[in-house]
């Protein structure tokens, strides 16, 4: 093992002997928790400042109130002065990680570079500093972006019609499902087909969206060989009519959530067709596929695209999601509005009811993200076809690159190379006992403590302690080999015996390990003086 993580363990035992000589040493005065310059404080609350006002205006004098019957009453904001304000909020900054931190290999969140000639062009001011209000005629080349990015995902998915406006990829999913079932009820059939066919690895959107729409579930096992086969399709797909006629579609992601191929897509596609369902493909993680495969041509009826993955628009904290639908030819007509069109003399404009009266209706207010929209046009032009497909093709050799290092260290479920992201599970890590075991959950903490943003973890739920891992096209191979150093180092440490480490990372944390379940079913959502 290199060096370096001993490094980092010598600074870390250090660490903990220093503390304990300062907390010996030094009163509760200078003892504020705050370490190389590295702050440890309270909330603005619960400081007490109140003789030190923060904002200085002078009670109105000799003038009614304006706002009637409302009077001026104390809203208890902390009283803190504009510095203070801003150094609590960076610093609290600087305990978020980010993906301009380092490497964040969060699979299915495709968490890679945003490049900033995107941010640059977002922020001119035609673009910045326009209303959604404003007269289509003064805003035509903000239009006309929106016009081509709706042409451009058509050229890469071969779904022709397009709609800008969802705000990320669940609800994308959303407006795509509402899109099909818009169409069911125009045939008539909305009635009869209340069946959504998805597979257990889905993630948890697809069936959320599902029953939001008014589905019923029913799943179709892949545990088997991580992949959707055309016969448990089918046995699903003509489970309770033998013609499939009281199912109203699938959602599959492809690839999927255990970043393998749907191999039997075309197959399963034809089957539902014949059905006369529609395949909704959960299109998040596009990257894999973008400018290689194009999901039209393997039978995709409705896809959302996540701008915020695949064409690396910010997210994760960084900025807005941006989920547009791409749906074919048949399903134009019911997509949401606006949608953006150019009329015989060459203007573009947002068609509404008027021209697309079979319309699901508008799903939120204006047009979308724009900005986002700008950001994602911005990547696509900047990269090309060729970029495009070399982007697809760099994530996949990424992703196995590091599945070919770690086949040997952690257990890998399922053969064959894997799509832009790869997974392993903890099985290798278990002990004689249940306390023994090295889980899933202390690898993830045993990683924050050497440096680096566990992946993706207990997902997907197909089978137990997942590991997702999804490098991004964007990380060196310098990167990538010091992860699988560390991830090696892990194994090797746990075949060695020196198990009971791992249950205790991390020590050098802000935090250490914190009760997700009880933060997760019993969130905090209001500051109140009780907590201080
Ligand atoms: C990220 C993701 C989603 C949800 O996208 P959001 O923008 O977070 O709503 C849905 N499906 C898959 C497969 C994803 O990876």
């Amino acid at each position: 093992m290199g060096a370096e993580l001993h490094m980092m363990q010598d600074a870390k035992d250090n660490q903990m002997e220093d503390s304990q000589t300062e907390d010996s040493q030094t009163g509760p005065v200078l003892n504020n928790g705050t370490r190389a310059l590295r702050y440890e404080e309270q909330l603005l609350w619960e400081r007490e400042f109140h003789d030190t006002p923060g904002v200085d205006l002078p009670e109105p004098q000799g003038m009614p109130l304006r706002t009637g019957d409302a009077l001026r009453e104390d809203v208890g904001l902390p009283q803190v002065s504009e510095p203070e304000v801003l150094r609590h909020f960076v610093r609290l900054s600087t305990l978020n990680y980010s993906i301009d931190h380092g490497f964040f290999p969060l699979g299915s969140c495709t968490m890679k570079h945003n490049p900033r000639v995107n941010e640059k062009l977002a922020r001119l001011p035609g673009f910045a500093h326009i209303h959604p209000m404003q007269e289509e005629s003064t805003v035509q080349g903000a239009l006309e972006l929106m016009y081509r990015l709706q042409h451009y995902l058509a050229e890469l998915t071969a779904l022709p019609g397009v709609c800008l406006t969802p705000a990320a990829g669940a609800h994308g999913e959303l407006a795509g499902m509402m899109t099909i079932r818009r169409a069911h009820e125009a045939a008539g059939e909305n009635e009869t087909r209340k069946i959504v066919l998805i597979p257990d690895s889905a993630h948890g959107t697809n069936p959320a969206t599902a029953v939001i729409c008014g589905y019923k579930v029913r799943t179709i096992p892949t545990k088997e060989t991580g992949r959707l086969t055309q016969a448990a399709f089918e046995e699903a797909l003509y489970k309770t009519d033998p013609d499939g006629k009281d199912v109203a579609g699938m959602m599959v992601t492809n690839p999927n959530t255990c970043g393998l191929f749907e191999s039997d897509i075309v197959g399963i596609a034809d089957a539902l067709h014949a059905a006369g369902g529609y395949f909704y493909c959960d299109g998040a993680n596009f990257n894999a596929l973008v400018g290689k495969v194009r999901p039209g041509d393997f039978g995709v009826d409705v896809m959302h695209i996540n701008l915020h993955k695949t064409f690396s628009t910010p997210h994760g904290g960084g900025g807005p999601g941006s989920g547009p639908i791409c749906v074919t030819e048949a399903l134009e007509p019911y997509l949401p509005i606006p949608v953006v069109e150019q009329d015989i003399n060459g203007a573009y404009f947002l068609a509404r009811e008027k021209s697309r009266p079979e319309t699901l209706g508008k799903l939120r207010g204006f047009v979308g993200q724009f900005g986002m929209h700008v950001r994602a046009l911005a990547y696509m032009l900047s990269h090309g076809a060729d970029g495009l497909k070399e982007v697809s093709e760099n994530a996949v050799l990424n992703a196995n690159y590091i599945l070919s290092q770690l086949k040997d260290d952690y257990h890998v479920p399922y053969d064959g190379p894997c799509m832009h992201e790869c997974m392993v599970t903890d099985k290798l890590q278990k002990g004689e006992t249940k306390d023994d075991d090295v889980t899933t959950l202390d690898i993830a903490k045993a990683l924050v403590e050497y440096g680096y943003h566990p992946m993706t973890t207990y997902f997907p739920l197909v089978l137990p302690g997942t590991m997702l891992i999804e490098p991004t096209e964007t990380e060196t191979k310098g990167t990538l080999d010091k992860f699988i150093t560390v991830m090696m180092h892990i194994a090797s440490e746990v075949r060695a015996g020196n198990r009971d480490q791992f249950h205790h990372y991390p020590q050098s944390a802000p935090r250490r390990r914190l009760d997700e379940v009880k933060a997760a079913r019993h969130p905090v959502l209001r500051w109140s003086s009780d907590q201080a």
